[in-house]
């Protein structure tokens, strides 16, 4: 056994407990040390496959070869497992969303600062290869000033019927996947203050949590983003999309190249009309191809690894760590106005000062 890789536990063992247990098991940077489930059938499967199962979480916890406890349980339990892993003497990642509240997060930040030892969500999402493009692009500055954003990600399986349905679990769409994607778009948004969120909830399948919503968040300057998950689409938009004052952006789904066009010549409007049904129209016609330039961006190379190992570098004091507590208190604060404008039926003013 290589001393110098970090001892990782895991505790919760179903989807993405598993997902860790996969990645552990093939990481040049750390080890898998066993996990812990309440549920007598995962830890069951785990020892079926020859791993080790602590017999409680205070065994998990008193494991002195583990370094890093990683936290994969319903959303409800993020705080208090994680504050118990921190005060533990365990360094912490905690699966997304990080937890329920700014308050929880207060919280969880507090136990980090008072036991010295770090904490971190896992908000692998910044490593999938279509958002690393739109990044890409809106970094570039080919489309001029971005005035608009939309990302979304539509199923047709309605919500799943587990804890992700309930409330008392922090189920719904918005701490599920809305997550992921608020904190892609706060990447790319770094340079600009929020202004104002206005957010309209689905509940077309579920009454209790969110099974979608459609999320505007108005920066500074004009920019908007238009953030959507749905759950009854089935037909689904692009994943990205993206203008600006001198050209646009798709990428159409996941695994798919970036299509780029940017305007060549402003000027030059001169174009072919379109025959719709009510008549001709010059304005809504396709761009003369002279006066355009395309382009395709392929999809990058990524390895969402990456995030185990800056944290094992963080904590040997080598390396900031990637995703950091104002970021995850950013978003927080996006989830919870999104939920205080959908209470409200209008826009709300968002405070963006850390
Ligand atoms: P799941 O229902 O498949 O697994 C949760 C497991 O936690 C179950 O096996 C359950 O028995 C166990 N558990 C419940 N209470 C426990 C406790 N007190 N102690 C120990 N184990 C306990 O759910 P999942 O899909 O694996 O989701 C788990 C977490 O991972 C959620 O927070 C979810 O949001 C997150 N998640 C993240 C991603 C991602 O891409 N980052 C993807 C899926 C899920």
């Amino acid at each position: 056994m290589s001393t110098n890789k970090k001892g990782v536990a895991i505790v919760g063992f179903g989807g993405m407990g598993s997902w860790h247990k996969r990645k552990l098991l093939a990481s040049d940077v750390a080890e898998l040390r066993g996990i812990w489930d309440i549920k007598e059938s995962r830890r069951q499967k785990a020892l079926e496959e020859n791993i080790h199962v602590y017999s409680s979480f205070e065994d998990l916890l008193s494991d002195e070869s583990v370094d890093i406890v990683t936290i994969a349980v319903p959303n409800e339990l993020h705080k208090p497992l994680s504050i118990a892993a921190l005060e533990a003497g365990k360094h912490v990642i905690c699966e997304k969303p990080v937890c329920l509240s700014c308050k929880e997060l207060e919280e969880i930040i507090a136990a980090s600062a008072r036991t010295g030892k770090l904490f971190t969500t896992h908000q692998n999402r910044r490593w999938d290869a279509d958002f690393l493009l739109m990044k890409q692009v809106y970094e570039s500055g080919d489309l001029g000033e971005v005035t608009n954003i939309e990302s979304r990600v539509q199923g047709s399986h309605g919500i799943p019927g587990d804890w992700r349905g309930k409330k008392e679990h922090g189920g719904g769409m918005i701490l599920d996947w809305g997550v992921h994607l608020i904190d892609q778009t706060l990447q790319m948004v770094k340079d600009k203050r929020i202004e104002r969120i206005y957010c309209r909830c689905d509940h077309i399948t579920n009454y209790v949590v969110d099974d979608g919503f459609k999320l505007d968040i108005y920066f500074e300057g004009g920019l908007t983003a238009r953030i959507e998950v749905g759950t009854s689409n089935f037909i689904s938009m692009p994943r990205h999309y993206m203008t600006g004052t001198n050209g646009s952006a798709i990428v159409r789904d996941w695994g798919k190249d970036c299509e780029v066009v940017c305007c060549k010549n402003w000027e030059d409007k001169d174009v072919v009309p379109v025959v719709t049904a009510a008549g001709l129209t010059k304005t809504m016609a396709p761009r003369n191809k002279d006066t355009i330039s395309e382009y395709t961006i392929p999809s990058p190379e990524s390895d969402v690894h990456d995030f185990y190992r800056n944290y094992c570098l963080a904590v040997d004091g080598k390396a900031e760590q990637i995703v950091t507590h104002a970021e995850l208190m950013r978003v927080m604060k996006v989830m919870e106005a999104a939920f205080a404008s959908d209470e409200a039926g209008n826009p709300v003013e968002f405070d963006d000062s850390i």
